[in-house]
């Protein structure tokens, strides 16, 4: 495996994954009951943003950075966006120029009842991501396949105590993209049979749209509830050489999380994105409870 998330992170797809991530968190902490967190690709929970990785590709300079220069202009920015940087302030600590990665964003977002299961199948990445998130108790890394832990995850348990609340997080590198999505769509067919309730977030690339659609029809016969594809696209999805957007497939998302999140595409996409940006969300399943 070639991928290293240091050259993409603060890139438009990690600000659109992770604004809908700190939404679902707070989602999540509407109700005192614990709630577990299985990430499956955590990577190494910090980034460098003025580091070699990230200089190299300058897609950080695309991404957050040119949101935090719009958002320093916006009186009120839609709340949820508002949170997403107060949680990426909070876990830079200081340090301008790092950037979080998904498991120090859940890791800070959990309450005492919470707890965070973070896998990374690369040693050195899953080396960083321990130390990282070393002062926090209620995080565990696993250095190991993170579809596999999914199987001795689920249901989400720690010692005696029971969880009825679940978000997996699937965030796989798709460096092989047409392999990469029957191991998905296994590996939740497999967590729905162990934990049905489970809400689950998958982000995916945007090239050319049409590539999406067998991943979509699949997905429509998973036994969940509901199904909802947020998309951020930075310009129209018609090059099949750039990742032209990403999306976030929410199955059994929490009650009107559409409503927080809604509002604060707009100035991502004003942000980040150039001729023909927009953004969308479509209910490929809709719960009509
Ligand atoms: N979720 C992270 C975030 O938002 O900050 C970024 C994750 S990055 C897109 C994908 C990560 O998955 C990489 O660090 C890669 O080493 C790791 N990885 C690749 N295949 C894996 C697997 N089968 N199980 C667990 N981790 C894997």
């Amino acid at each position: 495996m070639n991928y290293r998330h240091g050259f993409h992170a603060g890139n438009h797809a990690d600000v659109l994954k992770h604004l809908v991530l700190v939404s679902l968190l707070d989602a999540l902490k509407k109700k005192d009951a614990p709630f577990f967190v299985v990430d499956t690709h955590a990577g190494r929970g910090r980034y460098d943003l003025a580091g070699l990785q990230a200089s190299r590709t300058g897609e950080a300079k695309a991404g957050i950075r040119k949101l935090w220069a719009l958002a320093a202009a916006m009186p009120t920015p839609p709340p949820a966006l508002a949170r997403y940087l107060a949680a990426v302030a909070a876990a830079q600590a200081g340090a301008p120029d790092s950037y979080p990665g998904s498991p120090l964003i859940v890791s800070q977002a959990l309450r005492p009842q919470d707890r965070l299961a973070a896998c990374e199948l690369l040693p050195d990445e899953a080396n960083v991501l321990k130390g990282v998130l070393s002062h926090d108790p209620h995080s565990h890394v696993h250095a190991r396949d993170g579809y596999a832990a999914l199987k001795a995850l689920l249901p989400p348990r720690d010692g005696p105590t029971k969880f009825a609340r679940a978000l997996v997080l699937i965030d796989p590198p798709y460096e092989a993209q047409d392999e990469e999505y029957p191991l998905i769509t296994g590996a939740v067919a497999d967590a729905l049979l162990r934990f049905p309730q489970g809400i689950f977030a998958i982000w995916y690339p945007i090239k050319q749209r049409p590539s999406l659609h067998p991943f979509f029809r699949k997905v429509a016969t998973l036994p969940v509830k509901s199904a909802l594809a947020i998309e951020l696209l930075v310009r129209p999805d018609d090059s099949p050489l750039r990742m032209n957007g990403s999306g976030m497939l929410l199955l059994n998302p929490p009650w009107q999380i559409e409503k927080d999140i809604e509002p604060a595409l707009k100035p991502l996409a004003q942000a980040m994105g150039e001729a023909g940006a927009s953004w969308r969300l479509t209910w490929l399943k809709q719960d009509k409870a």
